[in-house]
């Protein structure tokens, strides 16, 4: 008999993941945070330590494991381009091979699971805003598509393991979400812009600036995760959770250029290749099944983010 519901979160150590942790934390949850430190660190959890109801497993989830837990949110893989890019075979099996792991896991546990999937199974979309009946249009050849293309597939996992197996699956798809515990060098582009912005650097914009993000406040998201978890075991998702607030890049690169007092000069590089054009929520199924939506606007959310890189960039 357990007092306490015992939580695993793989990639922990992360942005979300330490977010995670501690809401969990502070919910009265026994946290199991697994993570190999690729892109995380143990700066984002390191107040979380001294914790008695908190431990932490190095360990990577393309190998199987072995614990013992009730429920499961599955967040290990690089979400930046930069990061993602630079080991894409790794990013494939950290999807569907880390994906077959804890599936298997919550199987032999009958734990309940969420995957973190994420808005690029949508990939450069024709349909806007999303809805998760879309199909996406992603490029399988790119150099996306260890990512996009991994995230799929973990979503197709999720779904046979619940048809097949009867798994308690839940499928949560993120939209661009930023806030404190960024790496500063995950190359994403609210942290590029923050700290390019604090130590006046140009802000380096690709493309023209017009394509468009839709920007969620950590809290937010974590939110939704939780009220993902806590649904009913007939609901399964996928569900979008993001801000459906649309911003341009440009835009973005000047409310951080006014919010920070910055002398920065915005000047335009390349665009990526398959670089999606737009991308924003349809978030009515989180609104209507999780009675969720995001209330932090972008500039609100973007103050304590530059505090959080303040603290860490030498200016
Ligand atoms: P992040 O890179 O900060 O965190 C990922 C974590 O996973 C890191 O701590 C990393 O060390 C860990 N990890 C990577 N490979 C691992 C492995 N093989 N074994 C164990 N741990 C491993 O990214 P994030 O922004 O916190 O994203 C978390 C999850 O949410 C990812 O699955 C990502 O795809 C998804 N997501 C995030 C966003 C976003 O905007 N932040 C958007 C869509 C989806
Ligand atoms: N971007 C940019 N400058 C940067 C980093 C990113 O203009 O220094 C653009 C990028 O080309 C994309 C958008 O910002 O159009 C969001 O990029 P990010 O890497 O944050 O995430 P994505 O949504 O593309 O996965």
């Amino acid at each position: 008999m357990h007092l306490r519901k015992r939580v695993m979160v793989t990639g922990g150590a992360g942005f979300l993941g330490s977010h995670l942790c501690e809401r969990l934390l502070n919910e009265g949850c026994d946290v199991l945070c697994v993570d190999n430190f690729y892109t995380g660190t143990k700066r984002n959890i390191i107040h979380l330590m001294e914790n008695p109801y908190f431990e932490l497993h190095r360990h990577d989830v393309t190998f199987p494991m072995f614990v013992e837990v009730d429920e499961i949110y599955n967040l290990a893989c690089p979400a930046s381009p930069i990061h993602y890019q630079s080991d894409p075979v790794q990013t494939t099996k950290v999807n569907v091979n880390g994906s077959i792991n804890m599936l298997g896991l919550a199987k032999r546990l009958k734990a309940k699971i969420m995957q973190a999937s994420t808005s690029e199974v949508y990939g450069d979309p024709k349909i806007h805003p999303q809805p998760e009946t879309y199909h996406g249009n992603v490029n399988c050849i790119g150099i996306r598509s260890c990512y996009d293309e991994g995230k799929r597939c973990a979503e197709t996992l999720f779904f046979d393991y619940f048809r097949q197996h009867k798994l308690k699956i839940k499928v949560a798809r993120i939209f661009n979400t930023y806030g404190p515990n960024m790496h500063p060098n995950d190359g994403r582009v609210v942290s590029n812009f923050i700290i390019q912005a604090l130590k006046s650097d140009a802000i380096t914009v690709y493309g023209d600036g017009s394509q468009t993000r839709s920007f969620c406040y950590v809290d937010d998201l974590i939110e939704g995760f939780i009220r993902i978890m806590a649904t009913p075991d007939e609901i399964t998702g996928p569900i979008n959770l993001g801000n459906p607030v649309e911003f341009t890049i440009l835009e973005l690169a000047n409310a951080i250029i006014e919010l920070t007092g910055s002398k920065s000069e915005i000047i335009f590089k390349d665009l990526p290749s398959d670089d999606p054009v737009r991308r924003q929520p349809d978030i009515g199924l989180a609104k209507s099944i999780l009675k969720w939506e995001p209330k932090k606007p972008l500039k609100e959310g973007l103050i304590p983010t530059i505090a959080y890189f303040e603290k860490m960039v030498d200016i």
